[in-house]
């Protein structure tokens, strides 16, 4: 039976949240606290507050469990890791409306220039290199090799964490079978690669277009001229082709907006494309490379936060859209503010980066 009281809390509390939400930026709750601008950082504050909605790295941060896997012996001394952290506790206490990320800021500035300074940078290259440094910040656990035969992708693989792991591996890195094959004597030749996120292109004049038409076409293969086939031992036509050979549980999209003008040197254009991608329900299998099909098992993806460009790329803004796991819904990040984000405003023509999971969606507890 649930009791008076119950009830006319949930009757009270819920219109007066949505009122007073929509009006003023929300003071106070977990993972809903803003990042202030220390001078276009806006594209680190985006990417900061969606891998801070990734649950399962937030829950790794804010129970200190990360400190047992920390590497001292790598490029960035552990210091990375420990930064970001630091901030996602603050993110996550509950008490601050706004936190400067000052010292991350400062680190990640020590190991790559570009992000030191006051000039906007581009938030799917900060994301991707402050992956990498989050790998190697916890690249501590060792692997084993279970059986004497591997298949060429996990040799692959072994080759690429040289036997140590970390939870940033196993969440966000996956791996790309790239196959190439003769015209004339159907000689395949595969090399795998490791990736921490998708990049796609979009399609050409075109104001609207589908995310899964995107994946086609980067998983539709392209015709090459003069490949050295070593079957035929000569230069030939081939057909070469992508195909996922190991799908990570948090798919991370970037779509590529941004392309050098071919007129101008040094400047860029924006593709301002309208792309319209699923919010639940991602099937990833068609991508799948057959010989893995054994070993991947498909998985259907929700999407949980959004990197959001606007503007130029010189003269732009980034904000985030992420889904709170413990409260259920939808809110946009945008620096110092953070406010309430109705379902349907998810998809716009400003998103750029999109974070995708099959785990599941569970709520950060506190500690
Ligand atoms: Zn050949």
């Amino acid at each position: 039976m649930i009791s008076v009281a119950k009830v006319k809390l949930q009757a009270i509390s819920t219109p007066t949240y949505s009122i007073y939400s929509s009006i003023f930026p929300l003071r106070r709750g977990r993972g809903l606290t803003g990042l202030k601008n220390l001078g276009n950082t806006c594209y680190m504050n985006s990417i900061l507050q969606c891998l801070s909605h990734t649950p399962q790295l937030t829950e790794y941060c804010i129970t200190d469990k990360y400190k047992n896997y920390i590497s001292r012996s790598n490029k960035t001394n552990g210091q990375v890791i420990e930064e970001v952290a630091a901030l996602i506790k603050e993110l996550w206490n509950g008490q601050y409306k706004c936190v400067a990320s000052r010292d991350l800021r400062y680190v990640v500035g020590q190991y790559q220039k570009i992000f030191r300074g006051v000039d906007q940078q581009d938030s799917h290259e900060f994301l991707t290199i402050l992956m990498d440094w989050l790998h190697s910040d916890l690249q501590t656990l060792n692997v084993k090799q279970k059986r004497e035969t591997i298949t060429a992708s996990e040799k692959a693989w072994m080759e690429f964490t040289k036997a140590k792991e970390s939870l940033i591996l196993h969440l966000f890195y996956g791996q790309m079978k790239s196959t190439v094959k003769c015209v004339t004597c159907n000689r395949e030749s595969a090399t795998y690669e490791c990736f921490s996120n998708l990049s796609l292109e979009l399609p050409e004049n075109k104001e609207l277009c589908y995310l899964n038409q995107c994946m086609d076409m980067y998983f539709s293969g392209e015709r090459i001229h003069g490949w050295n086939c070593p079957n035929c031992k000569t230069k030939r036509e081939a057909i070469k082709k992508l195909d996922i050979s190991k799908l990570p549980p948090v798919l991370v999209v970037h779509l590529k907006r941004f392309h050098a003008d071919p007129i101008q040197s040094g400047a860029y254009t924006k593709k301002q494309n309208y792309l319209r991608f699923p919010l639940e329900n991602l099937e990833m299998t068609p991508y799948i490379a057959r010989a893995e099909s054994r070993t991947v098992t498909p998985k259907i993806y929700q999407l949980y936060a959004v990197s959001n460009h606007y503007g130029t790329m010189e003269g732009g803004h980034y904000t985030a859209f992420c889904k709170s796991a413990n409260y259920k819904r939808w809110y946009k990040f945008d620096d110092q503010i953070v406010s309430t984000l109705d379902t349907s405003s998810v998809v716009s023509s400003a998103a750029y980066i999109l974070f995708y999971t099959w785990l599941p969606h569970t709520q950060v507890s506190s500690h």
